[in-house]
């Protein structure tokens, strides 16, 4: 399997995992931007965000509330947080399986760069 994050998903390449459920994997992101910097990854490979599907509407949200409770467990859910899917590559996707930023810690400028 030549998919990074199907591998860390798999357990095949180590991550530092914080949550891990039957439809997902949340792990801190290698090289982080900000002091709170995690990726939530589903365990399904869908390589874009064009690639969903009506299916996947409930996966979806479940990663965005699951980004919001890790969010409260680091402590950074009344400062301020920013969640990101980066889509191909003007976006700066770089792992194609999709994955939500969980981006805090510090203050965040608009418009984003
Ligand atoms: P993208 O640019 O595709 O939106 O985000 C990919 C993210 O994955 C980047 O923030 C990058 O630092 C992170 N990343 C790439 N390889 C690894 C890895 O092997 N382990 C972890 N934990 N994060 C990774
Ligand atoms: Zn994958």
């Amino acid at each position: 399997m030549s998919c990074l994050f199907c591998r860390i998903v798999n357990g095949e390449v180590p991550s530092k995992k914080i949550f891990e459920d039957e439809s997902m994997v949340a792990f801190h992101d290698v090289n982080p931007q900000a002091p709170v910097h995690v990726l939530v990854v589903p365990r399904t490979h869908i390589a874009t965000l064009n690639d969903l599907t009506p299916e996947d509407s409930a996966l979806i949200g479940e990663m965005t509330r699951r980004a919001a409770a890790i969010a409260k467990e680091l402590g950074v859910d009344a400062r301020g947080y920013r969640t990101v899917f980066n889509c191909n590559s003007e976006a700066g996707q770089t792992v194609f399986h999709i994955h939500l930023h969980l981006l805090g810690g510090r203050p965040m400028h608009w418009p984003p760069g």
